[in-house]
């Protein structure tokens, strides 16, 4: 099944020409630009080649996305901050530096405001002060403030109850209340509970565990989000990264599925698409990769991949999570 090779070259050469392609796309997608840099810099740190990008310019691009006004980093310099960009933001500046020495005591304190205060009665949490919610606006406050070790329960077991409403009859997870499940959703209610400690509310039960493996179609051995759909790489990590979290890794075809996100590779030109023959994008690139260091990081010479944080374990293994209330 796995007979393609993964070709490390051409995908480090990839992401470093992602930001010199000055393309149409990449301008109109200022507005995903930080998170697209989370991608790049998990790709390479994931394939052991973080020096790739040169540190100190990434580092000021973060620094230069800081916005003072509400105390967030927008995605690009001058643009409102959002919770998404604000944590793609904190997850690069941990990779590099674990003590986050370059936020000062006063951003750091404006961005524990910043994020609790888009919180709301439900305990959910909002992107912005727009109001949008979804349970993945939930996962990325509460790990942004876990990776700031800001997080407290008080603002853990409400967001907790909210997650435990957004649960569907079949054990899986939707965005609001109600809502269809959704792999991406579940990645980010069992990261929530899995980081506030609350994975004994769905241990027990081996409905979500089987809805996940289903997600596997043959004879492709890819994942799809729902039921009925097109299998896509970026479920390798979705899916994949929520059994791992579960300990049932092993209840799906890991073998097939690495094949699946290798034919999905661009052998000339690196990078790596949502489907074999697609055009490849820095996401899914990301997220095949990081499928892949789940599979079996030690056969490819990988950094270990957190299923919780979608970081290198070296990096979330200093995570104290919980604020140290005494201090
Ligand atoms: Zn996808």
């Amino acid at each position: 099944m796995t007979d393609v090779t993964f070709v490390k070259d051409k995908h480090i050469q990839y992401v470093i020409e992602q930001d010199s392609h000055r393309s149409f796309e990449y301008w109109l997608s200022e507005h995903l630009r930080m998170n697209g840099l989370y991608w790049g810099i998990t790709t390479l740190a994931t394939i052991n080649s973080l020096d790739a990008l040169p540190k100190a310019e990434v580092i000021d691009f973060i620094l230069s996305c800081w916005d003072d006004k509400s105390g967030g980093f927008g995605s690009f310099p001058k643009h409102d901050s959002h919770i998404l960009s604000t944590l793609s933001a904190l997850q690069v500046l941990r990779i590099y530096d674990n003590e986050l020495t370059m936020i000062s005591s006063e951003k750091r304190t404006k961005l524990v405001k910043f994020i609790k205060e888009l919180q709301l009665p439900d305990g959910s949490f909002q992107g912005d002060r727009f109001g949008e919610v979804d349970t993945r606006f939930v996962y990325t406050a509460i790990s942004a403030l876990s990776l700031l070790d800001e997080l407290t329960k008080e603002i853990a077991d409400p967001a907790v109850d909210f997650i435990m409403k957004c649960r569907n009859f079949d054990g899986s997870f939707g965005m609001v209340p109600g809502a269809e499940s959704h792999a991406a959703q579940v990645f980010v209610c069992v990261g929530t509970l899995a980081i506030t400690d609350n994975l004994h509310l769905i241990n027990q039960d081996i409905k979500l565990a089987s809805w996940l493996s289903e997600r596997q179609v043959l004879p492709s051995g890819g994942f799809n989000g729902r039921p009925e759909k097109l299998p896509d790489v970026c479920y390798s990590w979705w899916v994949l990264s929520s059994l791992a979290i579960l300990n049932k890794k092993h209840w799906v075809d890991l073998e097939k599925l690495e094949g699946f996100i290798l034919s999905a590779q661009d052998l000339k030109e690196g990078g790596i698409s949502d489907r074999p023959d697609n055009a490849t994008d820095i996401y899914h690139t990301c997220f095949g990769i990081t499928g892949l260091s789940l599979i079996d990081w030690k056969k490819y010479n990988f950094k270990e991949i957190d299923p919780i944080y979608c970081m290198p374990v070296e990096v979330t293994k200093n995570f104290k999570k919980w604020k140290n209330l005494s201090s």
